[in-house]
């Protein structure tokens, strides 16, 4: 079994192999020359490229057979499973566009997104474990780190160790850059105090990307971003949250008691941190809108097949005309927010403006899971009321998806900005 599961990186080898430019394979247009079906210049949005369909099918099987069965149980220990994270990282999932020189999978942005839809389907949790390296920690080193902190971090990113992205603390969320947790410099060393709210995946991470702010004098434009290892001295990670959803995913408070960091171990430039914050926040809301959109189809494809075996009145359910008007309607909302979710990773890919597209994304397909879950439970009368399936865990699970990275106000706000914006002419 475990042979049929190596396949992610033997999948991006082959496709390297076989052609010149594996990135260029991730846009349209490549989609279209791989494609039979998509030969006109335009092809749909949901056209993908060999390396693309052979990952999200290879993703698929490994989510059906190495996550599904464990899924329940950290669910309800709020564990996440260890053999769960080593497959992942054994697959290659947890640096999915980390380039082969450092052990990476060297795949797209688009197919970290597919990935993300997959595993949600199966277990948003462990969608989300996936999201955060790939989408935030993973990019933020490949962007900003230097060939020194490349070669110290991205094979382990690649290959062992979990990432945490560390931003919000008790009194700044929403409002992130008011953020009250300090880098005082000392020769060639920061001191670091403060504290931090609602960081995923800390129970696990072996490096902790830490704001904090170097010059508070400057406002928010002394926040900067640092390269924090777990055995840090003055780190001290917290108890994970008991949370309605997402339970196998831990989020700890974080406290940092002088806390004692290099100054090789800046991410980028000091002063910078806010703006490298809003650049990932921006790219990793396609990663939650993806893992909405995975959650909200995996339940549908849960509740359809009971619909269409329950009996009542002598008839399946799903014969009903008020069902089926409903299951349609849910199954066009789903269809809006995948073509949102993969236009808004089509244009990031591009190098196109995105950040419009991707609050949309995010916001809708969070709304989406929302309904679509809500709708299964009532379709599915009360079992789907009952732990018996996993559908009041989807139900619990989409919450978080109008709220983290950025809640729904805050991406409605920053849609009216830039639409208000666009009417400056
Ligand atoms: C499970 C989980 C995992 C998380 N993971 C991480 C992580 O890994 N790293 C990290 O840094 N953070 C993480 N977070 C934090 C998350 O990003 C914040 O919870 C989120 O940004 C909202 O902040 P808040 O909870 O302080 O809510 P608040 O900002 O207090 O918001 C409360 C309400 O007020 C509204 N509101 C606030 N400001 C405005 C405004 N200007 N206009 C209109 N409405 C407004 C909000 O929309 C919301 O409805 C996580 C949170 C959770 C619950």
């Amino acid at each position: 079994m475990a042979a049929g599961f190596r396949m992610l990186r033997q999948v991006c080898d082959h496709v390297t192999r076989s052609r010149a430019a594996v990135r260029l394979m991730c846009s349209r247009a490549a989609a279209a020359e791989t494609h039979p079906d998509t030969r006109s210049s335009f092809p749909p949005l949901q056209s993908y490229s060999e390396e693309e369909s052979m990952m999200r099918d290879a993703v698929r099987r490994f989510a059906q057979e190495r996550i599904a069965p464990f899924v329940s149980k950290m669910d309800e220990d709020s564990v996440m499973d260890a053999g769960v994270i080593n497959a992942l990282f054994q697959q290659g999932l947890m640096g999915i566009e980390i380039g082969s020189e450092f052990g990476g999978t060297g795949s797209s942005f688009f197919s970290s997104v597919l990935v993300i839809e997959e595993l949600a389907k199966v277990d948003p949790s462990v969608s989300v474990l996936c999201d955060i390296q790939n989408t935030l920690i993973n990019t933020l080193l490949m962007n900003l780190g230097t060939e020194e902190q490349k070669q110290r971090y991205l094979p382990r990113l690649a290959s062992d160790t979990v990432g945490s992205f560390c931003l919000s603390e008790s009194e700044s969320g929403s409002d992130a850059f008011s953020l009250k947790t300090k880098a005082e410099k000392h020769n060639d060393y920061y001191i670091i105090n403060g504290s931090k709210m609602w960081i995923s995946n800390a129970e696990h991470a072996g490096v902790f990307l830490v704001m904090a702010n170097a010059d508070p004098g400057a406002g928010y434009r002394g926040i900067t971003c640092f390269l924090v290892d777990r055995d840090t001295d003055g780190l001290h990670i917290g108890r994970k949250e008991n949370k309605l959803g997402l339970r196998a995913s831990s989020t700890c408070p974080l406290t940092f008691d002088n806390m004692k960091v290099h100054q090789k171990n800046v991410l980028g430039k000091v002063g910078h941190g806010y703006k490298y914050a809003i650049g990932m926040l921006n790219e990793g809301r396609i990663g939650i809108a993806a893992q909405m959109l995975g959650l909200a189809q995996g339940c549908f494809d849960h509740a359809v097949p009971y619909t269409r075996q329950r009996v009542q009145f002598g008839k399946r359910v799903f014969d009903f005309q008020g069902l089926q008007h409903q299951i349609a309607h849910v199954a066009t909302q789903l269809e809006a927010a995948r073509l949102l979710t993969y236009n808004a990773a089509r244009l990031k890919e591009a190098g196109r403006p995105f950040i419009k597209e991707a609050c949309m994304a995010k916001y809708f397909s969070a709304e989406v899971a929302a309904l679509t879950t809500s709708k299964c439970i009532e379709w599915m009368g009360g079992v789907g009321f009952t732990k018996d399936y996993p559908i009041e865990k989807y139900y619990r699970d989409c919450k978080i998806g109008s709220i983290y990275e950025g809640t729904t106000n805050i991406q409605l706000s920053t849609m009216a900005k830039i639409i208000d914006k666009e009417f400056d002419g």
